[in-house]
């Protein structure tokens, strides 16, 4: 790969309710840190990251674009979905309303984006959630979980949409979540679709 900044450059696009960790998650990828307290004047509306792709041999260039506040207004233009490869479609886990609310973001994206556009269902805030015992009372600092990764799964699934749990907090299957959908965007790539 020397000589190569990168393969490919893919437009992402992260939405979802306010206040489920959009700007959080675009932090986390490109800048490695987490704010507790962010300011939401500030909200980041572009972030790009290389990544690697080991078994394609291939580098790729995620260029990130948050909703950034726009979604209490649902005034999210054409161009924000133009030329979009991937999308990040982001809930609470702690919070069975954005779950649900998830439907109606996801029909905005069909409505706007390119039909073969690969979306993930993004579950963010795992950290948050005491998974011990169904009903057992969250340990301080916790929040009920109100959304089963089953049922969040399944939903996903019958979408047709790629799905994992994550936490802009701590870090986890932050990466993932952009690496799997980059991964199922190039293998779309690689069969020509
Ligand atoms: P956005 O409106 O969807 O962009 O959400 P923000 O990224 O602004 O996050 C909203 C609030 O949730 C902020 O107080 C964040 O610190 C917090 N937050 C975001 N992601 C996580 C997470 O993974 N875990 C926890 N515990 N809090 C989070």
């Amino acid at each position: 790969m020397a000589g190569v900044a990168w393969h490919y450059v893919l437009k992402f696009i992260i939405t979802g309710d306010a206040s489920v960790g959009k700007s959080s998650l675009l932090v986390r990828l490109t800048d490695q840190r987490f704010l507790a307290n962010p300011d939401p004047t500030l909200g980041v509306e572009f972030g790009s990251k290389l990544i690697t792709i080991p078994e394609e041999n291939k580098v790729v260039k995620l260029q990130c674009w948050d909703t950034a506040g726009t979604e209490s207004f649902r005034s999210i233009t054409r161009s924000y979905y133009r030329g979009a490869a991937g999308c990040l479609l982001v809930y609470d886990v702690s919070s069975r309303q954005s779950f649900l609310n998830a439907r109606s973001w996801l029909q905005d994206v069909r409505e706007h984006a390119d039909p073969h556009l690969t979306c993930i269902l993004v579950g963010n805030k795992v950290d948050l959630c005491n998974d011990g015992p169904e009903g057992a009372t969250p340990a301080q600092g916790q929040r009920a979980r109100q959304v089963s990764t089953d049922e969040a799964e399944l939903w996903a699934k019958e979408e047709g949409l790629l799905f994992v749990e994550a936490s802009a907090k701590s870090g986890v299957n932050v990466e993932a979540a952009f690496e799997t959908a980059t991964r199922d965007i190039l293998d779309k790539i690689r069969r020509g679709v």
